[in-house]
């Protein structure tokens, strides 16, 4: 442990296995219901095509795309296949807290609107009325009266912004003062009330927590600590099944599946895993990418502290231009789940991930921003021999592309250029 702890400090990049992996089974230790969370989606999706009509359906949902070639500037592997998993294309907004966060603000709306007689669900039977009238003006002016407020790095704060503001609730996304401009331009000229922090995520984080807790109308999307968002990004292990079934590709123990997933506070990477768990079972195997400056999950498990322990508190700066996962300080909800249900963690240096922007739109057209790029660095160790059971022929990598697609084309232009020097 204190091999990986010295690495931490320094910020080299490693590679950690998790002595406390389980494999799925008997026993799982239950954290959220995925049946009600992908039924209450389900229920949603007319909501979702009247406000949204780009959404078909009305379900959320991205492409998984293959990776053809094996490109070395990619770390493909030489035996098996490779996916891109292109949450970077998710619908509303552009990454993958499309999942979470917006699952948890339609909770909030279902709530508050069944509470108040203007919805009809029956939890015991399942019948329900058909959501979309949720889009009637008589409604948006119900859900002004009431308030959300989150505080975020960038993607969650687009994402809770934008589906509270298409519902009619009164928003607040507490920003870092560093966080992207064109974020706080969009989430503005949306109706959204942006309050920026000079100091750090953290700090930003507290100050909305404190605001909300004042005010019984406000509903706090908390990061760190959120069953309803974890719930949200869970239902993608099935979402990814049905995608695999429809390509022919089944995971189990002799057909064994990798995924690698860019982790920032932990709740979007660990629902995914958590739900791709529940849904395949043995076979699966998940890892964390992070920063080699902001890592904070790893120092959470490697340690053992989990939330105890933040990176500041090595002397790490967290300091990352991986926007979506400069995060200090792990969610302890994820970090306890993820003593068993996760593979194994590394770490990336920040000047790696334009490299691997630029290779990935050069082999397959496909952007994606820096934050997502962190997982494909995983691939190299896994598929070397770094970790057992070793991949083969029959094995899949999916690397979760977790955001990009909102990024304005300039900003797309000047990353691509920089990772093609
Ligand atoms: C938020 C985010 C992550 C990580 O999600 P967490 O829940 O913070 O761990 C990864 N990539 C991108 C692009 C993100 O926006």
């Amino acid at each position: 442990m204190t091999d990986y702890i010295d690495k931490l400090k320094r910020c080299e990049e490693f590679f950690w296995v998790n002595p406390g992996f389980k494999a799925p089974g008997a026993g799982e230790e239950k954290v959220v219901d995925i049946d009600d969370a992908e039924a209450r989606l389900l229920r949603f999706a007319p909501f979702i095509e009247r406000m949204f009509p780009e959404v078909p359906g009305g379900i959320i949902e991205s492409p998984l795309a293959e990776v053809k070639g094996a490109p070395a500037a990619l770390n493909a592997p030489e035996k098996g296949r490779l996916f891109v998993k292109q949450d970077s294309h998710l619908p509303i907004s552009g990454s993958i807290k499309a999942r979470g966060g917006i699952y948890e603000v339609l909770k909030l709306a279902e709530t508050l609107a069944v509470d108040a007689g203007l919805l009809k669900w029956d939890p015991e039977t399942g019948e329900h009325e058909n959501y979309a009238k949720l889009g009637d003006p008589e409604m948006k002016k119900f859900f002004s009266g009431y308030k959300v407020a989150v505080g975020s790095t960038g993607n969650l704060g687009l994402s809770i912004g934008i589906i509270s503001a298409a519902i009619g609730f009164e928003v607040t996304v507490h920003m870092s003062a560093d966080a992207r401009q064109w974020k706080k331009d969009m989430l503005r000229s949306k109706g959204v009330t942006v309050v920026e922090y000079p100091d750090d995520y953290e700090a930003a984080v507290a100050q909305g927590r404190r605001e909300a807790e004042a005010d019984p109308t406000c509903h706090f999307v908390d990061d760190e600590n959120s069953l309803d968002l974890f719930a949200g990004y869970s239902v993608a292990g099935r979402r990814l099944k049905r995608q695999l079934d429809e390509l022919g590709i089944k995971v189990d123990k002799d057909h064994r599946m990798y995924v690698y997933l860019p982790c920032g506070v932990g709740g979007a990477p660990g629902g995914v895993t958590y739900g791709i768990r529940e849904t395949f079972g043995e076979g699966a195997y998940c890892f964390f990418a992070e920063p080699t400056h902001a890592p904070c999950m790893a120092l959470g498990l490697i340690s053992g502290k989990l939330n105890d322990i933040a990176v500041g508190d090595i002397g790490i700066d967290g300091k990352t231009e991986a926007d979506g996962l400069a995060v200090g300080r792990p969610s302890g909800l994820v970090a306890k789940a993820m003593q068993t249900m996760l593979s194994g963690c590394f770490t990336v240096e920040d000047e790696k991930l334009y490299p691997y922007l630029a290779a990935l739109k050069d082999q397959t057209g496909i952007f994606i921003e820096p934050s997502a790029c962190a997982a494909f660095e995983g691939l190299k160790y896994v598929c070397k021999g770094a970790f057992a059971p070793e991949p083969d022929e029959n094995s899949i990598h999916v690397v979760w592309a977790t955001g990009g697609n909102m990024v304005p084309e300039d900003e797309k232009t000047a990353y691509y250029e920089r990772g093609r020097k």
